[in-house]
């Protein structure tokens, strides 16, 4: 409760997504180290140098995309599997890729254990996308891409699409950006937040 609050003092309106965020047990994706701080608004450690993200990044990058029901979703950057699980509560169906396979195989456990039937998961270079599942409705990156987002995840968006990434430096700013087309087809760009990710890497580890 004490985490909603904070969500909506930092912006977070979608009523939807605060209830998706409400309905994830998130102290399952955290390490057992860290299970007494998993309410707390902060991004925690989860092994090979990853981050679970902040709640309210989460929220704001789930509310960033304008999900509806019907949609298929791509994440880059599974991770703890914790914001694959809150975009599970508001679309169709999730496709989620990591470049770990430890962390995929626990992120994959719990996903059984959460009894969340609709992600699917990849082990792969998330910056390849998925292309076998394209095209994707909604398209999140998890991971900072350095200058810009891999041209073969906009290949794989719908017209009508939007992909939502933080983009900047590793090691200055970064920002969520929100990408979507006009209807001329044009792009358009909309810097949304700063943020701080882990940077997404080329290749599988
Ligand atoms: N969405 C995650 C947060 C993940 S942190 C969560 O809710 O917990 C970023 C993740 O992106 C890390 O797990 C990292 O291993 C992964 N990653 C970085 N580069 C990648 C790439 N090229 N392909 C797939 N995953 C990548």
């Amino acid at each position: 409760m004490r985490l909603i609050m904070e969500l909506r003092g930092d912006g977070i309106s979608d009523r939807r997504v605060l209830a998706a965020i409400e309905r994830v047990r998130r102290e399952e994706f955290v390490p057992d180290l860290f299970r007494k701080d998993a309410y707390d608004n902060r991004a925690l450690p989860i092994g090979n140098g990853q981050t679970i993200s902040q709640p309210s990044v989460v929220a704001f990058m789930t509310q960033a995309l304008k999900l509806d029901t019907r949609m298929r979703v791509l994440e880059i950057g599974t991770g703890s599997g914790y914001q694959a699980a809150v975009l599970a509560k508001l679309c169709a169906r999730v496709y989620t890729v990591e470049r770990h396979r430890d962390l995929l195989r626990e992120a994959q456990q719990i996903f059984e254990q959460q009894r969340i039937g609709n992600v699917t998961t990849r082990f792969g270079d998330g910056m390849k996308g998925w292309p076998e599942q394209a095209p994707f409705d909604r398209i999140l990156v998890t991971a900072a891409a350095d200058g810009v987002v891999p041209a073969a995840l906009f290949e794989q968006l719908r017209p009508d699409g939007i992909l939502v990434a933080p983009v900047g430096n590793a090691f200055g700013t970064q920002h969520i950006f929100r990408y979507s087309f006009d209807a001329d087809g044009e792009l358009i760009e909309e810097r949304l937040w700063p943020v701080r990710f882990v940077p997404l890497v080329v290749g599988k580890s």
